[in-house]
C-alpha cells in the first residue's frame, strides 16, 4: 500500500497541491516545437530545467528527445540571460545547423524577466543568425498553466513568426492539439482519403515515431516545414481540435490574416469523429469516402456487440483538459458513468465543457480543475465509493495497484507502456482501439472475480 496514507475525508485546500495531474510549460512548448521540421528546442533557463523536459518527453516517446539550453548559473540568475542566450544561438547555428530554434522560458528567467524578443533581435544584429534561418519563440512560465499552455504558446509563437498574408488558397490548417504522433498520422490519412489538402502544425509524426532504419538522424524526416507554416496565413480556415491546446494559434491566424477558425473537440469517440469529418466535408465540399464510412461502421459494430459489458461501468479520469472532455463524451455514449474527473491545468471554461458532454446523464460526477484537483483528491473520491475502471496517465498506476482497479493508460505521461505514439486513439479505428483496450480490462476483470460455476468460455 504505497498510498496508505490517503484518508477518505476531504478537506478544503487552498494553498497545497499533492501529486498534481499535470506537469510544467516548458514540456509542452518543448513537444510543440519538435513539430517543426529541422528545429531545435531551446529551453532559456538552467540545466537542470531541460533536463527534466527532456527525459519526460523521453521516457514517454522513448526516443531521444534532443533541445539546447542556455544553461544559468549564478551569474545569468542574478543579471540574467542575454549573453547566454545569444552564445547559444550563435553556438547552436554553427555547431547543429537547424532550420529553425524554438525557445521557451522557464521559471527562472520568467522571474528575471529576459526579454526574449529584444535578445532574438540582437542576435539578429550581430549576425549569429544565419540567412534563411529562423529564432521564434514563447513565454511560458511555470507557475501558471501547465503542459497544455506551454504547447498552445508555442504553437501561436509559430503563427506569430511565420505565417504570411497572400492570395487564399483552398487549403485547411489543422492544429491537432495534444495528441500523439500515431493521432496526427491519423488525422492525415482521413484528410487524405477525403481528398482534402491541410497543413497540419504542429506535426510530430515521423519525429517522435521514427523507424529503426540503422542510422540516425539528428533531424528526422517529419515536422511542418518552414513553407508550410507560412502559407498558415493564406489558408481558407483554421480548424483547432482542443480549445485549450490550439485555439490561441487559431484566433492568432483570424485576427492576423483573416483566417476564420472554427474550434472542435479533439476528434476521440464516435461523435466527435463524425463532427470532424463533418466539418473538412462541409468546408472542403467533398464527399464521405466509402471507405471511412465501413469505418464508422465497423465501430458501431463493436460498440452494439460489447454494450453489455460497457454499461453502467464506473470511471475515474485524470489529464489534460482537451483529452477529457473528448474521451468523457465517448464514455457516456458507450453509457459508462464517469464519476470522477480531474485535471490540473486550470481553467473554468473545463467544467462547463465537461457537464455538456455529460448530459445530465451522470448526476452524481465531481469534476474538478486546477492546482487542487490532483491524484490525491482522486484517490480520496475513490476511497469513498469505488469505481470498474481508471483511465488516465501513468502517474495513476500507484491508485490502480493500492485500490486494484484496472488502469488503461491514456494521455501524458506514460512511462510505462508503448504502444501509445504507435496506434491513434483519435478517429474510427482509434476509437476501436481503445475500446479493445477498454474491454480487454474490463473483461480480464471479471474472467478474474468469476466463481468457477459463472466462469465463462465463451463472453
Ligand atoms: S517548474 Fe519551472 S523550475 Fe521546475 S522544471 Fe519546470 S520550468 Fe524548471
Amino acid at each position: 500500500m504505497l498510498l496508505r496514507h490517503t484518508t477518505k475525508e476531504v478537506k478544503e485546500r487552498s494553498a497545497l497541491t499533492i501529486n498534481p495531474a499535470k506537469t510544467c510549460q516548458p514540456i509542452g512548448a518543448l513537444y510543440a516545437a519538435l513539430g517543426i521540421h529541422r528545429c531545435l528546442p531551446h529551453s532559456h533557463g538552467s540545466q537542470g530545467c531541460c533536463a527534466y523536459h527532456r527525459s519526460a518527453l523521453t521516457r514517454h516517446y522513448k526516443e531521444p528527445v534532443m533541445a539546447a539550453t542556455s544553461s544559468f548559473t549564478e551569474g545569468a540568475s542574478v543579471f540574467g540571460g542575454q549573453s547566454n542566450l545569444l552564445q547559444a544561438i550563435n553556438n547552436i547555428f554553427s555547431v547543429y545547423e537547424p532550420d529553425v530554434i524554438a525557445v521557451h522560458t522557464t521559471c527562472l528567467s520568467e522571474t528575471i524577466g529576459d526579454d526574449i524578443t529584444q535578445i532574438i533581435a540582437a542576435a539578429k544584429d550581430k549576425k549569429f543568425i544565419p540567412e534563411g534561418k529562423y529564432v521564434i519563440h514563447c513565454n511560458t512560465p511555470s507557475y501558471v498553466g501547465s503542459h497544455v499552455t506551454g504547447f498552445s504558446n508555442m504553437v501561436k509563437g509559430m503563427v506569430s513568426y511565420f505565417a504570411q498574408s497572400g492570395p487564399q488558397t483552398k487549403t485547411i490548417n489543422i492544429i491537432p492539439g495534444w495528441v500523439e504522433p500515431s493521432d496526427m498520422r491519423e488525422i492525415k490519412r482521413i484528410c487524405k482519403m477525403m481528398g482534402i489538402k491541410i497543413i497540419l502544425f504542429p506535426d510530430t509524426s515521423d519525429v517522435l515515431d521514427c523507424p529503426q532504419t540503422g542510422t540516425f538522424e539528428f533531424y528526422p524526416k517529419g515536422g511542418t516545414t518552414i513553407d508550410e507554416l507560412k502559407l498558415t496565413g493564406r489558408s481558407q480556415m483554421t480548424l483547432a481540435l482542443g480549445r485549450v491546446a490550439s485555439l490561441a494559434a487559431a484566433r492568432e491566424l483570424d485576427a492576423k490574416y483573416k483566417v476564420p477558425c472554427e474550434t472542435l473537440e479533439l476528434p476521440i469517440g464516435l461523435r466527435a469523429t463524425d463532427r470532424f469529418v463533418d466539418m473538412l466535408r462541409r468546408t472542403a465540399r467533398v464527399d464521405v469516402p466509402a471507405s471511412l464510412e465501413d469505418e464508422r461502421g465497423r465501430l458501431m459494430d463493436i460498440i452494439t456487440d460489447m454494450h453489455q459489458y460497457f454499461y453502467g461501468k464506473r470511471v475515474a479520469l485524470w489529464g489534460d483538459p482537451d483529452q477529457l472532455v473528448a474521451i468523457t463524451e465517448f464514455l457516456v455514449d458507450l453509457d459508462m458513468r464517469p464519476v470522477y474527473i480531474v485535471t490540473g491545468t486550470p481553467g473554468k471554461k473545463f467544467l462547463s465543457r465537461i457537464e455538456k458532454v455529460l448530459q445530465g446523464k451522470v448526476p452524481e460526477a465531481k469534476v474538478k480543475e486546477g492546482a487542487c484537483a490532483d491524484m490525491f483528491l482522486m484517490h480520496q473520491w475513490i476511497k469513498q465509493e469505488k469505481v470498474d475502471l481508471l483511465i488516465g496517465n501513468t502517474y495513476g498506476k500507484y491508485i490502480s495497484r493500492d485500490e486494484d482497479i484496472p488502469l488503461l493508460r491514456f494521455g501524458f505521461p506514460i512511462l510505462d507502456r508503448v504502444g501509445h505514439s504507435y496506434f491513434p486513439s483519435v478517429g474510427y479505428s482509434g476509437a476501436m482501439r481503445l475500446l479493445e483496450k477498454i474491454l480487454g480490462l474490463l473483461m480480464d476483470r471479471q474472467d478474474r472475480d468469476a466463481k468457477e460455476e459463472s466462469f465463462e468460455l465463451v463472453m
